[in-house]
């Protein structure tokens, strides 16, 4: 039986996760769940799977998680501390599923001990890739890509040699305002952008892949997880999101995956990686598709996406800076302290301010470093969003 824990349980990818391991509950054995403040939803998946130990992030919850699994033999945690003892436990497997920066840590507490990490905390990767990569070696554990757009580039370089990689093209839906202009998407409210026309998500993914900071964030996580040039990676418009990515090799071949948007694929392949499993899931019915449109994305109205390549260039701890900057401007963006288009100027003058001089950030990625640039990228972004909204 292999052994797993959910951290981030409480969320859409946590949630689809469970999903796969409710139909198949002779093969796991589940560890540790975490949530950050849905307590009824924690406890209730927790009894469902038999879990050891259930924590939630919020402290003051304590007590509630506490009385909500009264007698049923589940250890309970709370806090910062608790989410990282609970990605020590001993796993086989952790599905890395909280959002943000804040799910770095637990990421690389499952890897040193021991676990293979299911990544969908794509945050991690973007701010600290070589890092997450080290730990993996040091600690002889796999990371396996849930991303659609990463497991597919994962899965169509099977058997491939790295070497004979040309270039990566990976798909964005265009989000909910493609076709807007400059003007109606400063109009935008959170509302609006929480609404994704293919892929059901958690809200803050969601305004990221109508702000295309989503896909940024993809860009750089192809440039570290597949360590190839940035010159090599390509975002294309493909608004029907069944082409995931496509990788081209040296000989001109292209080849695509191509499955309908519902993450548990992705999750699923990697449950049961290095196996295939057969999975109970809609199938594609490529005839009902009938058409597949693809198109160039607009970095004008949508520059999040020209920011991510200023990140690859300026490598080091930019990423962690770019992340952390659109964490609080999407903050901001859902408390209606600034606008749509804001977003990307808070991120883009973060960076600005950071990088045109001479860096005073160290670029050496280990975690204090790491942990500086995100917390600088959070106290610049603040100022800018306060004086953007002053
Ligand atoms: P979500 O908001 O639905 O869930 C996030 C989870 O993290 C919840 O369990 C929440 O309680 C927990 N959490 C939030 N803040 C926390 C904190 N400070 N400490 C501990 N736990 C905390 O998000 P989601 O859509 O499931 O996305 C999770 C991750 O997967 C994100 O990094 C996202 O970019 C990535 N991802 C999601 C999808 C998708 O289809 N939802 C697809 C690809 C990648
Ligand atoms: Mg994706």
């Amino acid at each position: 039986m292999k052994r797993v824990s959910i951290l981030g349980a409480t969320g859409s990818i946590g949630q689809n996760t469970i999903d796969l391991i409710r139909r198949d509950r002779t093969g796991f054995e589940v560890v540790a769940l975490t949530g950050g403040r849905n307590v009824d939803l924690l406890a209730k998946s927790a009894i469902e799977l038999g879990a050891k130990h259930a924590a939630i992030a919020e402290d003051s919850l304590y007590q509630d998680l506490k009385d909500a699994l009264a007698g049923s033999g589940i250890g309970v945690s709370a806090g910062r501390s608790a989410i990282l003892q609970a990605a020590a436990m001993p796993s086989d497997w952790v599905m890395s599923s909280i959002v943000g920066a804040a799910g770095l840590e637990p990421g690389l507490t499952a890897m040193s001990n021991g676990a293979d990490l299911a990544l969908a905390n794509k945050e991690s990767m973007v701010a600290a890739g070589r890092l997450m990569k080290a730990t993996a070696a040091e600690n002889n554990v796999q990371i396996l890509p849930i991303d659609s757009e990463h497991s597919a580039i994962f899965q169509a370089l099977m058997g491939q040699s790295r070497s004979s990689v040309e270039r990566i093209i990976i798909t964005a839906s265009g989000g909910a305002f493609k076709n807007w202009s400059k003007a109606e998407l400063a109009t935008v409210t959170p509302e609006q952008a929480m609404v994704h026309p293919n892929w059901s998500m958690g809200s803050r993914i969601t305004i990221d892949s109508a702000s295309m900071f989503n896909k940024g964030l993809e860009v750089i996580e192809t440039k570290e997880f597949f360590e190839i040039d940035a010159t090599q990676i390509e975002v294309v418009i493909h608004p029907q999101s069944i082409v995931h990515a496509l990788v081209g090799f040296h000989d001109g071949n292209l080849l695509a995956h191509v499955g309908p948007p519902d993450m548990r694929h992705a999750i699923g392949f990697a449950l049961y990686y290095p196996e295939r499993k057969p999975l109970p899931l809609n199938r594609l019915d490529l005839t009902k598709i009938g058409q597949l449109d693809f198109a160039k994305p607009d970095q004008i109205r949508f520059p999040a996406l020209k920011l991510a390549y200023d990140v690859l260039e300026l490598g080091g701890v930019a990423g962690a800076v770019y992340n952390a900057s659109k964490e609080v401007a999407l903050d901001a963006f859902m408390a209606r302290q600034i606008g749509f288009l804001n977003m990307a100027e808070v991120v883009e003058r973060t960076l600005h301010r950071l990088f045109a001089r001479a860096c005073e950030l160290n670029k050496d990625q280990n975690l204090d470093n790491i942990l500086h640039a995100d917390h600088m990228g959070r106290k610049i972004g603040r100022e800018e969003i306060q004086a953007l909204s002053a």
